[in-house]
């Protein structure tokens, strides 16, 4: 879930991800966003105060990845190809979600920074994340099955990778490789 604290006007927002660890962790990434992981049985205001208490840290942390030449990986496809692609790849998934009665969804593209795609189920919406260029074809699928997935499932939860896991049984090592994708 994305949050925010504030701290002398300045809004700094933070995605929490619950998972089993002792403490509370920060993580921020090369492209400025920030990223906690903490126990579910931590208080949100503990989990808040943490993230106040480090916002000096957060600042400095995104003034110097700001300030750090852009250097993009070497790209799998041309920028002119990838939505392409990424259009063959949903018509290839479609046939299993059709199934279920989804309805085929308008594709859009974005250039973004912090995800790789979306999904807006009762629009009927896939966005894609052109810098997908920078993944190899195995993540790029991975994403799209993702998104499809979240028209049956919006969220996160044990059933949507439970979901995930039937249709794309290896993409947790998708995920982890679209994790070491740095974009700027
Ligand atoms: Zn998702």
């Amino acid at each position: 879930m994305i949050r925010s604290v504030v701290q002398e006007q300045k809004v700094i927002e933070y995605e929490l991800q619950y998972k089993k660890v002792k403490n509370i962790n920060l993580r921020i990434r090369p492209d400025g966003t920030v990223h906690v992981s903490a126990h579910r049985l931590v208080p949100l205001s503990v989990i808040d105060g943490f993230v106040l208490s480090k916002v000096p840290l957060i600042i400095k942390a995104q003034k110097e990845y700001a300030n750090k030449p852009a250097m993009l990986p070497e790209p799998f496809f041309r920028e002119d190809e990838i939505r392409d692609v990424i259009c063959k790849l949903c018509e290839k998934v479609y046939p299993y979600y059709e199934k279920k009665g989804i309805a085929y969804p308008r594709i859009k593209f974005r250039k973004m920074v912090s995800r790789w795609g979306s999904c807006h189920a009762i629009k009927g919406v896939l966005t894609f994340n052109v810098n997908l260029m920078y993944a190899p074809l195995s993540c790029i699928e991975y994403v799209v099955w993702h998104e499809f997935t979240h028209f049956l499932q919006q969220n996160h939860s044990k059933k949507f990778y439970e979901e995930l896991e039937k249709v794309y049984p290896h993409w947790k090592q998708c995920r982890n490789r679209l994790k070491e994708i740095q974009l700027r």
